[in-house]
């Protein structure tokens, strides 16, 4: 059989492997990678608290802490990031990090033996992303305050790093960051897109390897804090980079390497099977997307302001009117499709709910494309902020860089609906070459899988559609 090619072009067995390079291979086995960046972090993340906390405005309405991170951060995330290099911001976030050093009792070296803290196994019943999903659903009631007031910033990430430390003090390793983190579920999801992920390499080493250290740890290094089977996992959802494993394998058997995009939306298996709680993380996903580019860069002042609270009524029907499209609306005209796909492929037999789950990943690729395109509706017009701030971040009249008067300048924003539109297209056809794929691997018979694969087809073309619309008019 000839190799399974995306578009015809795009091998989908392509790996390039960058810790071939010395230079890459010796960083990541050193302990002070990624310590030094998350140290870094921790230092831009204080100064952001502590700015939002002051909330001080600098010239142009902007304070430090929400400049840096509604715009620098979470556009680097969705722009960069989790597209191309897939959880890099959890190798080198700074949330963890009071956790991990009271569980190690260290910052720098490893702790034989027992960590200390309770240590406790997170419950079966929640060892999915349905508190991610609620919790970050929740988080986007506020998304009007976030913008402009630096107190809702403050507490929102002030929050969020007492929970993992507090969390860190009674839960085994990272169990925070694979059951809680608000910013870790859609990372998890779009990382499956992600050009690239860590692998083991040989399958037959690690198999002779019966010592599993990067499970276990050893004197190099911790066994996977995200508990994860480093050996042998095959999605990067719920990898969190932190690069142990390269530290902890004595074979030096762990790679990180470029891929194709969205491979891994192809697989399905027993220990790593598609999820109807990750299927919702699309969902949830996408109607936010529609929700914030339909307040924050479409037309419609009244929904400005009932999302910033001006009328109590108004804020409650955002918020009724938010959660029932992505929590019912958005997910049962997804069934309808996926039952109208059992119809068309004349195949009664495969259960409704695989149907539902399996194509629900082809929201991945689109949804990330919305969210690259909102990223641009952010970062076009007010990046030239980012340089004027970074110079005073407490608005205290300081020039640091000498960038302080940088007058807004806002760059492309002509050409914005038509550089969303494009990105938009892009992945619309990634997801229907993904998508194509999972009907064939949902029906047994390829003339079934033709047929089942149409109402899919038509729901992503209507939802591209309505972004088009959104983006261009
Ligand atoms: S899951 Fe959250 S807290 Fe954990 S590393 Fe990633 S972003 Fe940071
Ligand atoms: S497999 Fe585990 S130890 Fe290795 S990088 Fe991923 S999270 Fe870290």
């Amino acid at each position: 059989m000839g190799k399974d090619k995306l578009f015809g072009l795009i091998d989908l067995d392509w790996r390039f492997e960058l810790t071939k390079f010395k230079l890459i291979r010796v960083l990541f086995k050193s302990r002070w990678f990624p310590l030094l960046l998350i140290l870094f972090n921790l230092f831009i993340f204080v100064v952001i608290l502590l700015s939002a906390f002051l909330g001080g405005y600098s010239a142009g309405n902007y304070n430090f802490g929400i400049m840096l991170v509604w715009i620098l951060w979470w556009v680097l995330l969705m722009l960069v990031l989790v597209p191309v290099f897939s959880r890099t911001w959890c190798m080198m976030c700074p949330f963890p990090i009071f956790g991990d050093w009271f569980q190690r009792r260290r910052l720098f070296g490893v702790t034989q033996g027992k960590l200390a803290g309770l240590n406790l196994k997170w419950p079966k019943f929640l060892k999915n992303m349905w508190i991610m999903n609620i919790g970050f659903l929740i988080t986007t009631f506020f998304s009007g305050f976030f913008t402009v007031r630096p107190l809702a910033t403050f507490i929102l990430l002030g929050g969020i790093i007492l929970l993992a430390f507090v969390l860190g003090l009674i839960f085994e390793k990272r169990s925070f960051c694979l059951y809680v983190c608000p910013v870790s579920g859609f990372q998890g999801l779009y990382s499956q897109f992600a050009a690239s992920e860590i692998r083991r390499k040989d399958p037959e080493i690690c198999r002779k390897h019966t010592l599993k250290t990067c499970y276990l740890g050893n004197e190099k290094g911790y066994g996977c804090p995200w508990l994860l089977l480093p050996f042998s996992f095959e999605k990067n959802t719920y990898c969190g980079m932190c690069l142990e494993c390269f530290k902890t394998c004595p074979h030096d058997n762990m790679g990180f390497f470029l891929r194709p995009p969205g491979v891994d939306i192809l697989q399905d298996t027993k220990r790593e099977p598609r999820r109807i709680d990750e299927a919702y993380k699309a969902f949830i996903m996408l109607g936010i997307a529609l929700m914030f580019y339909s307040v924050f860069q479409g037309p419609w002042g009244v929904l400005k302001d009932m999302v910033r609270a001006t009328t109590m009524k108004g804020y409650l029907t955002y918020i009724s009117a938010h959660a029932l499209f992505s929590l019912v609306i958005l997910p049962g005209i997804f069934l309808l499709f996926s039952w109208l796909s059992r119809i068309f492929s004349g195949n009664k037999d495969v259960p409704l709910k695989k149907i539902f789950v399996s194509f629900s990943y082809t929201l991945i690729p689109l949804g990330l494309g919305v969210w690259i395109g909102f990223s641009f509706g952010i970062i076009l017009p007010n990046g030239s902020y980012i340089l004027h701030i970074i110079s005073d971040p407490f608005a205290w009249g300081w020039n640091v860089l000498g960038t302080a008067n940088f007058p807004w300048t806002p760059v492309f924003t002509g050409l914005l609906g038509y550089l969303q539109g494009a990105t938009l297209i892009v992945f619309y056809l990634f997801s229907l070459a993904l998508g194509f794929r999972i009907s064939k691997q949902i029906y047994p018979e390829k003339s079934q899988a033709q047929r089942g694969w149409i109402p899919i087809l038509v729901f992503l073309t209507l939802i591209t559609l309505i972004f088009l619309w959104l983006f261009i008019g």
